[in-house]
């Protein structure tokens, strides 16, 4: 990514701390390559196209995520019709798997001093009698990439939370689903995209020919956990040293190399 200028490159990427600079952990996580991002800029009918879509998908997302964060934190927030079915499957499941958040770590900045990066936790939560790191997504899936986010975050908590056992993402979307076949249709940034079930070798032969018939709109939950998370530190530790060498101009400038 280009920056204007110096100003620019220390608040977009990254957070002045108590008068230190440190680079973002969603900046450095940037730096890897994703091949998904291709295809789908190939069925756009333009660049510019596939950025209005990225981008109005993105405020979408983050509609839900504030919405969510202010849930965790003991709000009553005000909920647009646009996304109730994925807040309203959110409150179901938090209640179902009885999931404690403590709103003091909702929304926190931590810092690892050591390895000089900053970041900002979704929240802290006790789901199933452990205590970990919970982040949140509203993907259409659970990317093995977001383990290198949350691995950087599970290290610079090391030494406050000595109870910290493992790390959760927490998947929440809308989808359709299809009354006559299994397929599923998602529409994000004004989008839509029909999933068809896949077995493995091809995709299911009557969701294929079917002629969808598309249900209400519904909420999507999915908690997965990630309790393994030194591995993926070193692959973090790795996207960061790449990070510094592609942005070392601005990095000499500010000290930080
Ligand atoms: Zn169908």
């Amino acid at each position: 990514m280009d920056y204007s200028s110096l100003k620019n490159f220390k608040e977009t990427a990254g957070y002045d701390i108590d008068g230190v600079w440190y680079p973002r952990v969603t900046k450095i996580v940037d730096i890897k390559a994703k091949p998904a991002l291709y295809r789908f800029y190939a069925e756009m009918n333009n660049f510019n196209e596939g950025e209005a879509v990225k981008k109005q998908s993105a405020s979408e997302g983050t509609l839900i995520h504030e919405i969510v964060e202010k849930i965790l934190i003991g709000e009553k927030p005000q909920i647009d019709p646009s996304v109730s079915p994925a807040i309203e499957a959110f409150l179901r499941f938090l209640e179902e798997k009885n999931i404690q958040v403590d709103s003091e770590h909702v929304e926190k900045r931590i810092v690892h001093l050591d390895e000089r990066y900053a970041g900002t936790l979704d929240s802290l939560a006790l789901i199933d009698g452990k205590f970990g790191v919970l982040d949140i997504k509203t993907s259409q899936a659970i990317y093995r990439d977001y383990n290198l986010q949350t691995s950087a975050y599970m290290s610079a908590l090391q030494n406050d939370f000595k109870n910290l056992q493992t790390r959760w993402i927490l998947r929440i979307d809308q989808i359709k689903n299809c009354l006559k076949c299994k397929a599923t249709l998602r529409e994000k940034g004004g989008r839509k995209k029909i999933k068809l079930p896949w077995n493995g070798k091809s995709y299911d032969y009557k969701s294929k020919t079917c002629e969808h018939e598309w249900s209400e709109l519904k909420g999507d939950v999915e908690l997965k956990e990630f309790p393994c998370w030194q591995e993926d530190f070193e692959a973090f530790l790795g996207a960061k040293k790449l990070w510094e060498w592609e942005n070392e101009y601005w990095l000499k400038q500010i000290g930080y190399l």
